[in-house]
């Protein structure tokens, strides 16, 4: 009964951390709480590590923590939370700092299929350098690049219009 159960736990927190994530980045991240943290990673630079990084950490931490709850209290749910947080964090890192930011030591970019989405759409965040204006704030589900495009074409062009009229 139970692995049943806490396979389908796990897999609802990890897409739930979609969620969470997608959150977090758009108002925090990308509000006035968290730019500090997060600036340095929508700027040009060759530094091997950004403050950027230190998001991850705490992700890091939070697994720990709710790892190590689940050992003191014993509860098979809390492990199944703890492993699916933990699974999204993992992903996260694949595909954030391995495939689109091309962080590991080898040189691997996906030519086609939904790997390359995700590549793109999280490129088309990254078109955006200030706090305001980004768009795809998602990390593991990608939205329809060309789409994207579109909304960044549009918002270019409605700040061109002001600027005009300025
Ligand atoms: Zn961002
Ligand atoms: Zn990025």
């Amino acid at each position: 009964m139970l692995p049943l159960w806490f396979i389908l736990l796990t897999l609802a927190v990890f897409f739930f951390m979609e969620g969470v994530a997608w959150w977090t980045h758009r108002y925090i991240m990308h509000g006035p709480l968290g730019w500090d943290w997060h600036r340095d990673h929508h700027q040009p630079h060759d530094k091997p590590f950004e403050k950027n990084d230190l998001y991850g950490v705490v992700g890091s931490v939070v697994g720990f923590g709710l790892f190590l709850t689940a050992w003191l209290t014993g509860l098979w749910w809390v492990y199944a939370v703890a492993t699916g947080v933990t699974l999204y964090g993992a992903v996260y890192a694949f595909v954030h700092d391995g495939l689109v930011h091309q962080r590991w030591p080898w040189n691997w970019m996906p030519k086609n299929g939904y790997a390359r989405r995700l590549v793109q759409a999280h490129k088309l965040h990254h078109a955006v350098q200030t706090r305001e204006g980004a768009v795809s704030f998602g990390f593991v589900f990608a939205p329809n690049p060309q789409r994207l495009n579109a909304i960044l074409k549009a918002r270019r062009a409605e700040r061109a219009e002001k600027l005009d009229k300025a």
